[in-house]
């Protein structure tokens, strides 16, 4: 079992997971983690370096001779697996989120349990992709690409780390993970998961250690194949640049600026809730979180009132209490962050609605701020322009339904988008010219089948269902005269 000792309350990890076993890391940096509730530190950990990530990428290497062999039934069967394991410790994956990462408990425990499903509904779609093709004399098999690299950003680390798994298992590829180093005890939660599922030898290692150290090793080594990185638009341009020299084949999920566009004949009462849950979801660090609001110019002092009236509905505040909507942002650098873009947009002129600078009351030990409603925004606003990772919502006005589209459109990002109506065609007109990899149609709603991704800066590829394992795959024609 893995090094895990407690002294006092802080916690010391010092090991890795490679060839199926927890090893100690040879690099030597430690790091301290601090809790965000109230800037204690409640971990130290020991960082992998360059040389861990070269024996777990040996350990990926050698296991996929035989694992890249396996059948769909094989792969199935350990996908059920990690379901099993993952699922009997949801609990505890959400309580490691909850206190590192201050993620508030309603959501990291759907997180969680999507963390789970996502095995199950990856079985799902490696059923029905068929991995065989053939017409004539041709046929065309689908190939595991190689070892894999999967590399996860911090707010969503536990949840990241099944879903790229799961695809890659699922695809028949092993893997050399590197979560986000802001994550080691939810990673240490999973990986004891992971143990007791008892997958061979080499099929998942984890070298936890910084971005610039163990995952620039990934991208430059030419024993992995692919890489699937989930992060910031910067990181994931280096990983695109770096990974050329060795021809990496790269799923890219990078930020989001998504519009919600409020058509003028949605009902108030269930779209503003909605609005501000898709605002505020997982405190705002979610690259799909709905930041711009879209309204209609006509309905635009209808819709402060109703913002103004649920607003009571979304308190920040101690993330273990279920009655918390929005829990601390995760790192000291986080909070400042959005308090200097919450700066800007009072600079730029945008006028606040609710919220602002500062803690809200009562919170000024952890990294708290106030979720905060800005009015009178334009597009072209520094905060309706960059991801602020953060509760901080825009409402932008428009005047027709073209309008909104253009408004909606118009930014680097194309990740996701919301659109709320009464008339249903009018709404997928709308959702229908949206430059965005997935639009959510009256609600915040999840399919784990379809494709995730974004067109423009939010990425390259898609994750999850049947396009989630092709990215993890490469066609091979065998040609007969
Ligand atoms: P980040 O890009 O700073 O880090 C993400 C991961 O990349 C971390 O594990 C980090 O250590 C690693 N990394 C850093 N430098 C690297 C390098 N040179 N080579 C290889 N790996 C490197 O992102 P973050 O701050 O952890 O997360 C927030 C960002 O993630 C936001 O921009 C957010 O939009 C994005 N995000 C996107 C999605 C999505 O699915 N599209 C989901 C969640 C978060």
């Amino acid at each position: 079992m893995p090094t895990l000792t407690e002294k006092a309350t802080i916690k010391t990890l010092t090991t890795h997971y490679i060839d199926g076993a927890f090893i100690e890391s040879h690099g030597r940096e430690v790091m301290d983690i601090i809790k965000p509730t109230n800037g204690q530190m409640i971990a130290r950990v020991t960082l992998a370096d360059e040389q861990d990530a070269r024996r777990a990428i040996a350990a990926a290497k050698r296991a996929f001779g035989s694992f890249g062999r396996t059948t769909k039934e094989e792969r199935a069967k350990i996908l059920r697996r990690l379901h099993e394991v993952v699922s009997a410790h949801i609990d505890d994956l959400t309580a490691a989120m909850v206190e590192e990462y201050g993620g508030t408990i309603g959501f990291s425990r759907i997180l969680m349990e999507g963390a789970a499903n996502v095995f199950l509904s990856a079985e799902k779609a490696l059923q029905e992709l068929p991995l065989t093709r053939s017409w004539g004399k041709t046929t065309v098999t689908l190939e595991p690409v190689g070892v894999a690299g999967l590399i996860t950003p911090w707010n969503a680390n536990s949840f990241f780390l099944s879903a790229k798994l799961a695809s890659a298992v699922a695809a028949g590829c092993t893997t050399v993970i590197k979560p986000s180093e802001l994550s080691p005890l939810q990673t240490r939660v999973w990986l004891e998961c992971l143990d007791e599922a008892e997958l061979p030898n080499g099929l998942c290692n984890v070298v936890a250690g910084r971005g610039d150290v163990v995952g620039a090793e990934l991208v430059r080594n030419p024993d992995v194949a692919k890489i699937s990185f989930t992060g910031s638009v910067g990181v994931g341009q280096t990983i695109m640049r770096d990974g050329a020299a060795t021809m990496k084949r790269v799923t890219l999920e990078l930020g989001g600026k998504s519009p919600n566009i409020l058509l003028d004949d949605a009902d108030l009462d269930k779209a503003i809730p909605t609005a501000l849950a898709i605002a505020f979801m997982n405190s705002g660090q979610a690259c799909v979180a709905g930041t711009r609001l879209l309204v209609p110019k006509t309905r635009f002092d209808e819709v402060k009132r109703a913002i103004l009236a649920a607003m009571h509905a979304f308190p920040a505040g101690d993330p273990a209490d279920p009655k918390t909507a929005v829990g601390p942002m995760v790192t000291q650098k986080q909070y400042e962050r959005v308090q200097s873009y919450i700066r800007k947009g009072i600079e730029e002129g945008a006028q606040l609605l609710v919220g602002g600078e500062g803690h809200p009351k009562g919170l000024e030990e952890g990294y708290f701020v106030k979720p905060t409603v800005f009015v009178n925004v334009t597009n072209d606003m520094t905060i309706a322009r960059e991801e602020i990772f953060g509760p901080v919502l825009c409402v932008i006005t428009y005047g027709s339904d073209d309008d909104a589209i253009e408004i909606a459109n118009d930014t680097i990002y194309g990740l996701h988008a919301y659109v709320s109506g009464t008339d249903l065609q009018r709404a997928r007109r709308v959702a229908s010219h949206l430059l965005v990899g997935r639009v959510a149609v009256n609600g915040m709603l999840d399919d784990q089948q379809a494709p995730f991704g974004g067109f423009k800066h939010s990425g390259v590829g898609r994750e999850f269902g049947t396009f989630g394992i092709e990215a993890f795959l490469e066609p091979r024609a065998i040609l007969e005269s």
